[in-house]
């Protein structure tokens, strides 16, 4: 296998050609992206905070880096009041309950908590894994977080739309961002007719049916009348800068085996992290890394032990072992891993 010579992505990726000088599409196509700076942040948002209300907008958190440094910079830095708000998605880990608590104590911003009736995020995923698992790993993986999704939007848009707060800062940034390096390539969708002859078709009645419920107890998924800010489109995403500044001033942690600082919030990404590998012949955090290293935001040799030790921590008995406790069946289970 050879990888990108620029960032790490390897020849082995679905879609990736690396040309003459050991460069892929996405090095050579690379451009850097200039924040819009604190300035035109303030500038964006002052119609839109009231400075009297008790809060004056949401920063949905997960637990993770990225929204907890975004919840640091909203209160601390643009001196806004904040109401955090979380959608526990079924998966959450103990250290993203750890993090939660410490980060919203540290510094003083209350947490909303939101998790579906009847852990039904959880039963949609299971059925959607069903449903899609006769078409192979890519479909399954592709779709496997649509519901969380859901869930952490919905729950913030109503959460703001009934508080009457007008903006919500979401912590995501283009260096995690997948979605170029999914653009490489065609996506397989089946058609309706096929998925309709598939052994699992009744896993697609199912999912459409609690996957309804869901949007009837969130209620819409609309952003209509708030502003949405992406943080990182203003400032710098500086993994760096976001890791000690999380660590030192809001007791921010990670266990010390973790191979990464990166998605420790939920315990379902390291099977979409396999899963992408099998599907397109790299690993979730194998792309996010490329993307860091290309923006000079990780060192490369970081970036490749980092993935040296995700691939030796996989362990697929487990992934195994947890889609079974979600009531999927073994030939299921084999059609996909
Ligand atoms: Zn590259």
């Amino acid at each position: 296998m050879k990888r990108c010579l620029k960032c790490i992505m390897p020849d082995t990726a679905k879609g990736i050609k690396l040309d003459e000088k050991g460069l892929c599409q996405l090095c050579r196509d690379y451009k850097e992206y200039v924040p819009k700076g604190e300035k035109k942040l303030r500038e964006d948002i002052k119609d839109y905070i009231d400075p009297k209300a008790e809060f004056n907008c949401i920063v949905p958190v997960s637990g993770g880096r990225d929204s907890s440094y975004a919840l640091y910079y909203v209160k601390e830095v643009l001196g806004l009041k904040p109401l955090a708000v979380h959608n526990d998605n079924d998966f959450e880990t103990e250290v993203a309950t750890n993090n939660l608590k410490a980060i919203t104590k540290a510094v003083n911003v209350p947490l909303l908590r939101i998790q579906s009736k009847n852990h039904i995020t959880k039963t949609i995923i299971a059925e959607k894994f069903k449903m899609n698992a006769p078409f192979g790993p890519g479909l399954v993986v592709e779709q496997t977080c649509e519901a969380c999704k859901y869930g952490f939007e919905s729950a913030s848009y109503n959460t703001a739309r009934q508080k009457g707060i007008k903006v919500i800062f979401w912590g995501d940034s283009l260096d995690e961002s997948t979605v170029p390096y999914h653009s490489l390539y065609a996506h397989y969708t089946p058609s309706k007719w096929k998925r309709l002859v598939s052994p699992n078709a009744l896993s697609l009645f199912k999912y459409k049916k609690y996957y309804n419920q869901m949007k009837q107890e969130y209620g819409p998924c609309s952003p209509a009348g708030l502003k949405e800010i992406h943080l990182f489109d203003y400032i710098l995403w500086d993994q760096r800068v976001i890791v000690d500044t999380i660590q030192k001033k809001m007791g921010w942690s990670v266990p010390k085996t973790s191979a990464t600082t990166w998605r420790t919030d939920c315990s379902i990404v390291p099977l979409v992290n396999y899963l992408t590998e099998k599907a397109c012949g790299v690993s979730k955090l194998e792309i996010g890394f490329s993307n860091m290293v290309r923006s000079g935001k990780m060192d490369r040799d970081e970036a490749l032990q980092s993935v040296e030790q995700i691939k030796n921590n996989t362990d697929v008995l487990k992934f195994k072992e947890s889609l079974r406790e979600m009531g999927i069946s073994n030939k299921d289970i084999n059609r996909v891993l």
